[in-house]
């Protein structure tokens, strides 16, 4: 480990070598199955040939060229992107880096409809209790979890929490005097893994629609075919006015996207909004293999499948005390410190006894989570399963 990096991160005490498929080596040849994805990132899984291929054609062709001029693999990317999510209503995207990128457009993006349609003043962003929408100051404000906001401040104002399942809150919180928009994860990743109620979500659908007040959904973490639908927000039969995108969107190069619906689609004018790295040819090129092998009905059922298999099993064992998720995003409860139990399936990888580690997150206090790539066999999970059963003791 070097001593170079700010301490900013708890590292797990591994360093890899290389990865195929669900598996990643460490620099000794140990064998590990990873159930985290680097975060819900490398969605395919690492050193899948197509994606590889894709990413070093285009950078042999040209690496970057900026905004102001015209690049075919990022117009591919962006017209993919946006017929992906044309169920959900989205129209047009703006193309950035990481997930607080897109979630800073999508909130600019919300004040700006909302000055235009209806003057000063109405410029809150509601979002819920628990929620994760980045690291930035305006996207730390929008995250509700204290932990997260101390020694920060100050930040960016026009933000208010509210209890996700809360309705009677939801009502008294969206003032169509005030608010501009509702931020939401349909699943939070970061406190637990908590799939919002099908009532709560449609009661946010009707009230914003009623209010004018932009219906924003974070799909940073749950998007991109991850809990079996390519937008997690399909599974509750609401449209979106804004959509944000980023994480497994370019399978590990860096990339993010601000979806905009009929309303917001042509909000921004020339000169409103920018990124220099934003809709990168490189991050395009993995992009499309990306849309090209996610978005596919019969992936994504596969995807819901595999993670039912995973729940269910999690919800029977005797020592969980709660499974919650949705496809291949799953969560439980443990009595111990979630830490050390990553620690301890890292320390199970042992080359000479041919034992492999597991590798998985924490999302809250007690929570291990559970993100494996989408090219996950049943026989990994069953692997995967068996490991953790012998974990949990
Ligand atoms: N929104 C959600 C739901 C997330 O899970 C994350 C990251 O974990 C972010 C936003 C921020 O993304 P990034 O780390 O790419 O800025």
């Amino acid at each position: 480990m070097s001593n170079a990096f700010m301490n900013t991160y708890h590292k797990l005490p591994v360093t890899f070598a290389k990865g195929e498929g669900s598996f990643v080596y460490d620099k000794e040849g140990k064998k590990y199955l990873d159930f985290t994805s680097g975060i819900a990132v490398n969605l395919l899984g690492h050193n899948y040939a197509p994606l590889v291929k894709a990413i070093s054609e285009q950078a042999a062709k040209y690496i970057h060229t900026c905004n102001y001029f015209n690049s075919d693999v990022t117009a591919a990317f962006a017209e993919k992107l946006v017929q992906a999510c044309a169920p959900a209503g989205m129209k047009k995207v703006f193309l950035a880096n990481s997930g607080a990128e897109a979630n800073e457009g999508a909130c600019k993006l919300a004040r700006k409809y909302s000055l235009l349609k209806h003057g000063e003043g109405r410029h809150t962003i509601v979002t819920l209790n628990g929620s994760f929408h980045g690291r930035t100051i305006t996207t730390l404000a929008a995250t509700g979890q204290e932990k997260f906001h101390k020694d920060f401040g100050p930040f960016t104002e026009g933000f208010i929490h509210i209890q996700g399942g809360d309705n009677d809150a939801l009502d008294k919180a969206l003032n169509e005097k005030t608010v501009a928009g509702l931020l939401i994860e349909a699943v939070q990743g970061e406190s637990g893994i908590v799939p919002q109620s099908e009532e709560f979500i449609s009661a946010a659908a009707k009230i914003c629609a009623q209010r004018d007040i932009l219906l924003i959904f974070d799909e940073i973490q749950c998007g991109m075919g991850r809990t079996g639908t390519f937008l997690a927000l399909e599974q509750y039969n609401v449209k979106a006015d804004i959509v944000t995108l980023a994480k497994g969107i370019a399978g590990g190069i860096p990339a993010g996207a601000v979806l905009a619906g009929e309303k917001t689609a042509e909000v921004f004018s020339i000169g409103d909004h920018g990124s220099t790295f934003g809709g990168n040819p490189v991050a395009a090129a993995a992009g499309l293999v990306v849309l090209e092998t996610v978005n596919n009905q019969d992936f994504l059922k596969e995807n819901k499948r595999k993670g039912e298999i995973i729940l269910a099993a999690l919800k029977k064992h005797p020592k969980v005390k709660e499974a919650r998720g949705r496809g291949l995003m799953t969560g439980f409860d443990i009595e111990s410190d979630s830490w050390a139990f990553l620690e301890a399936g890292i320390a199970r990888a042992d080359k000479a006894k041919n034992k492999q580690g597991l590798l998985m997150l924490s999302s809250g206090a007690n929570t291990v989570r559970l993100l494996p790539p989408y090219c996950i066999t049943d026989a990994e999970i069953e692997q995967g399963l068996e490991i953790l059963s012998e974990l949990l003791g």
